[in-house]
């Protein structure tokens, strides 16, 4: 895990790392740590630390804490770490969204990670361009690193769930019906007439449409499994847009 994660990771610079994802690899005894690659450059070049200075870490789905730099060069920089915080809880939300374009997918990726979204399912709609199938960021190294960057921006430590449901029939049929009977089960479309509840206490299930936005059969049949069509106004807002703004709804507490 840790080989994919620098291999992407030192491809990209990320400018927003509040809290440093270790994994089990990095560790050279139980409590230090030696971080090269992406992790290096960010600690070195954005938070310009040195000897001495503390950061936040957390172990990849473990417990956070910080670290001491105890050594640094351009090679490698070494942490004494003391991991003893919980990471923050999840929302109790599946969010299951039609496949955006590559160039929109990290962003979505990321954001419901940093958003503390416990499920992410990228599903197949009628009007998501098949290509989009094909994109190499559909690689599992690339959906890695881009819910890393999630955690690193929230300061969390637990990498949401991911699914890709490539079929939308088989999934709808086999795996949602499941998904209705422990949740509030809710599908986001403009159009919809009810408005998007607020303040839920209970786990959710929210389905987000394509850029073309939903055909009347799709909306139908999630209808008819028990989910219930909500709006968040009359404005058509991008999915990116419509999805922190309905999150932020949902569990405004
Ligand atoms: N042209 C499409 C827009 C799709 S926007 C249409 O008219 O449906 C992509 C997705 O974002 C939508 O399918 C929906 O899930 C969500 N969305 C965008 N604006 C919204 C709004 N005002 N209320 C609820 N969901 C919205």
């Amino acid at each position: 895990m840790k080989l994919l994660y620098s291999n992407i990771g030192d491809v990209y610079v990320v400018r927003s790392m509040n809290l440093v994802i270790l994994f089990q690899d990095d560790f050279i005894s139980d409590c230090q740590v030696r971080l090269t690659g992406r992790r290096l450059e960010h600690i070195r070049n954005i938070y310009r630390a040195k000897v001495g200075d503390t950061l936040r870490v957390g172990l990849l789905n473990e417990m956070m804490g910080h670290g001491i730099i105890t050594d640094s060069d351009e090679h490698e920089i070494e942490m004494e770490v003391v991991l003893d915080q919980p990471p923050p809880h999840k929302l109790p939300l599946t969010l299951i969204v039609a496949l955006p374009r590559p160039k929109v997918l990290n962003r979505v990726i990321a954001s419901a990670t940093s958003l503390g979204v416990a499920r992410i399912v990228l599903f197949n709609a009628w009007k998501v361009e098949k290509s989009y199938w094909k994109s190499p960021r559909l690689d599992e190294a690339n959906l890695l690193h881009q819910r890393i960057l999630g955690l690193e921006q929230a300061s969390d430590t637990v990498l949401p769930d991911l699914q890709l449901a490539r079929f939308f029939t088989p999934f709808l049929q086999n795996q949602l019906p499941r998904l209705v009977s422990q949740s509030i089960c809710l599908v986001a479309h403009p159009n919809a007439i009810k408005p998007c509840p607020t303040d839920l206490q209970e786990p959710c299930t929210l389905v987000l449409g394509p850029e073309g936005g939903f055909i009347p059969d799709e909306i139908s049949a999630l209808e008819k499994i028990g989910f219930l069509t909500v709006s968040l106004g009359s404005r058509i807002l991008r999915t990116e847009t419509a999805l922190p703004a309905l999150v932020g709804r949902l569990y405004s507490g």
